[in-house]
């Protein structure tokens, strides 16, 4: 009697252990970052914190990547998460950086955003739940789309710093 109550306990504290570890490994496949707002506080610019804690918006054609052309990638300016490649930038005439696709599949996430009595689709950072923008269906081909970022929230890295610091 005693032998099955052991296995039986055993069982139970086997799934509950395995149950916990795939539960934290699902965390930390969505977001690896997670901060209090009074980190990210700490550590963004009061601009950034309003854009990218806050879901705020910089004015047209003041950010400081709207007209770069240069060959690199952009970062999450909160985390350094890699979001966007120069090779899909375009000039929309937004006066935000555009692109018309993101690094890879796991770069971004896509969130319904009803606010302002409109109907959009807000992109945000797949690591730190960072706001970055939002992603629209009037974009070139190949998608189509056009994810519209905010400068302030993004760090661009030219190739010629990547290429400097391998050698
Ligand atoms: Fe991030």
């Amino acid at each position: 009697m005693y032998k099955i109550i052991s296995i039986i306990l055993l069982i139970t504290i086997a799934t509950i252990t395995l149950g916990q570890n795939s539960d934290t490994t699902m965390e930390k496949s969505k977001k690896n970052t997670v901060k209090t707002e009074v980190q990210w506080q700490e550590e963004l610019t009061g601009d950034q914190y309003r854009v990218m804690r806050q879901c705020g918006t910089e004015p047209a054609f003041t950010g400081k990547y709207y007209n770069t052309k240069d060959e690199g990638e952009y970062q999450c300016a909160a985390c350094g998460h890699k979001l966007f490649s120069s090779s899909t930038k375009y000039d929309s005439g937004s006066g935000w950086p555009s692109f018309y696709k993101p690094m890879d599949g796991t770069s971004i996430l896509e969130k319904d955003d009803n606010n302002f009595g409109m109907v959009r689709t807000e992109i945000v950072c797949s690591n730190c739940g960072s706001h970055l923008g939002h992603v629209f269906n009037d974009g070139p081909k190949p998608t189509g789309l056009r994810y519209c970022v905010n400068s302030i929230s993004l760090d661009f890295k030219p190739v010629s710093d990547s290429l400097s610091n391998s050698e």
